[in-house]
């Protein structure tokens, strides 16, 4: 059994689909674990009017465990609710005096968690609220949790920080980004800092580029009216993309803690370099996708103008300027209605200056670059590719790939990324949120390339739905002489 953990949950936007799909079956996952057990409270609180007793049947049916499942049963029975709106202050002394009471039942020392899952407008009435009325008046630690986005530019992010500030320091502050939840993306660190063989030629000496691809199938489903105000650049590249880069580039930490990792992804994201009018448009290309055979086009969508220019794919090259990565490009993507669903990272190194194999008579291939693939989702795992001999007579090489895959027991036992995000948040250990710093960097990138596109007529849309995205992104990195490791029609 893990050890227990105690607080007093209050999920704002608590019958929210994020709420029942995710956020209760995690806390579920992590009550059968122990970390939840007896010292635990939650309110949902939002709009809808319901009683305890509804609101707990509907958290039960998030469970998705049979009728009969005792254990669920006890675990939604810590569920209460209150009706709510977050604009109403004075319903804010109804959740204090509902919160007293269950920290006195349950024991919960004045410990509270604070989930802001509710339109991103709210945060910063909420968080001042919570303060002014006395909800984080307490003896126990008071976290406040944030969805994201997390702004939608620099300018508004400095603002809903200057908000969340005057009620919360820094470090009660936990900036969701979902990604970092992922068994992959924390390996990326056990895989550089826990392998000679791999930090030792972790730089531009060695390795020639970085790619990392975010791949979706679908569409923008019922997200519609969200997404098309917000687009893959903003939705993906700010936050995600931005995260798993700064792992990929940032120096060792002094240690392995929140403070000490954090400081070194800001200190990545600072030396990423911020385009300027023209390296933006040639480093950054836009898609949008149109019409497939049994599929619609983005501007044919339910709650799409039909004259969108709104990005559903994005490619780009970002340069870091220091010693580590000069003159080592790392490239991304990231769409919608692409040929697969998958995350990866290609690192690819340099080829071997001098190929001795390829002498003339010899008839062998040119060498391949190795590459260590790192797998994110669906399937957790790393591949090394390496060249060999071929089996037989003669000196022919060949590419062959040392593969390690989590396997399916492994991989039904690994946490869901916000199991592992609320434990996180219990302990108050910070390394896998976002921190002020971070995304104000990834914002002011971003904000760059935006102001850019905002000023020229995108041609879209310009790609198929099946495809790997618009011919650009293929050229984008063909101009460097490279190509895409993943890529269709090889
Ligand atoms: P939702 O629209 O399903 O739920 C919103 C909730 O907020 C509802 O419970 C609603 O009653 C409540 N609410 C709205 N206005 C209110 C008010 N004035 N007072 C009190 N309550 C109010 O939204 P969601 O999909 O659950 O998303 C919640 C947050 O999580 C958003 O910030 C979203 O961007 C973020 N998010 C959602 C997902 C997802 O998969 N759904 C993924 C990532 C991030």
């Amino acid at each position: 059994m893990a050890t227990e953990r105690t607080s007093l949950f209050i999920f704002f936007g608590g019958t929210g689909d994020l709420a029942y799909r995710k956020l209760y079956p995690s806390m579920f996952n992590l009550y059968k674990k122990g970390t939840l057990r007896e010292h635990f409270g939650v309110i949902g609180t939002s709009r809808e009017k319901l009683t305890d007793q509804q609101f707990q049947e509907k958290v039960f049916k998030s469970l998705g465990v049979a009728k009969t499942d005792k254990e669920a049963q006890k675990f939604a029975s810590h569920f209460v609710y209150e009706a709510h709106d977050v604009t109403d202050k004075a319903h804010y002394q109804v959740l204090k005096n509902r919160a007293d009471e269950l920290d006195k039942q349950y024991k919960l020392n004045g410990n509270r968690i604070f989930y802001l899952s509710l339109a991103p407008s709210f945060f910063g009435t909420v968080a001042g609220f919570l303060k002014t009325e006395g909800l984080t008046d307490t003896d126990g630690f008071n976290r406040v949790v944030i969805e994201k986005p997390f702004g939608r530019d620099y300018d508004s992010a400095h603002q809903l920080n200057d908000a969340l500030s005057k009620s919360f320091d820094e470090k009660q502050i936990f900036r969701i980004d979902h990604y970092l939840g992922k068994e992959m993306i924390q390996n990326i660190e056990a895989v550089r800092f826990g392998n000679t063989i791999v930090e030792s030629l972790w730089n531009n000496r060695y390795i020639d580029n970085i790619q990392v691809t975010l791949s979706e199938k679908l569409g923008v489903e019922e997200r519609a009216s969200y997404y098309d105000n917000s687009g893959a650049l903003r939705d993906m590249v700010q936050n995600h993309i931005m995260q798993i880069v700064s792992l990929l580039a940032m120096e060792q930490p002094v240690s392995f803690t929140d403070v000490d990792i954090r400081a070194e992804k800001v200190k990545a994201l600072r030396s990423l370099r911020v385009y300027n009018v023209a390296e933006a448009s040639t480093n950054f290309v836009r898609g949008q996708y149109g019409a497939g055979d049994s599929q619609r086009a983005y501007r044919d969508e339910d709650n799409v103008p039909h004259d969108s220019n709104n990005d559903t794919f994005v490619a780009g090259k970002l340069l870091f300027d220091n010693y580590r990565w000069s003159g080592t490009p790392f490239y991304i993507r990231t769409g919608k209605m692409l040929a697969d669903k998958f995350t990866r990272v290609d690192v690819v190194f340099k080829k071997p200056l001098i190929d001795i194999f390829s002498f003339p008579q010899n008839h062998n291939a040119p060498l391949e670059a190795n590459v260590l693939t790192m797998y994110i989702e669906p399937h957790a795992g790393f591949s090394l590719r390496l060249n060999a001999k071929t089996n037989g007579q003669g000196f022919q090489t060949e590419p062959i790939d040392l593969d390690y895959f989590v396997d399916a027991k492994d991989s039904k036992a690994t946490p869901e990324p916000y199991e592992r995000l609320i434990h996180d948040v219990m302990k108050g250990d910070g390394t896998n949120f976002s921190s002020w710093q971070e995304v104000s960097y990834a914002w002011r990138f971003v904000d760059q390339i935006r102001k850019v596109w905002d000023l020229q007529q995108p041609q879209f849309p310009n790609y198929t739905p099946g495809s790997m995205g618009p011919a650009a992104a293929d050229e984008l990195i063909q101009r460097d002489h490279r190509q895409w490791v993943y890529r269709l029609n090889k």
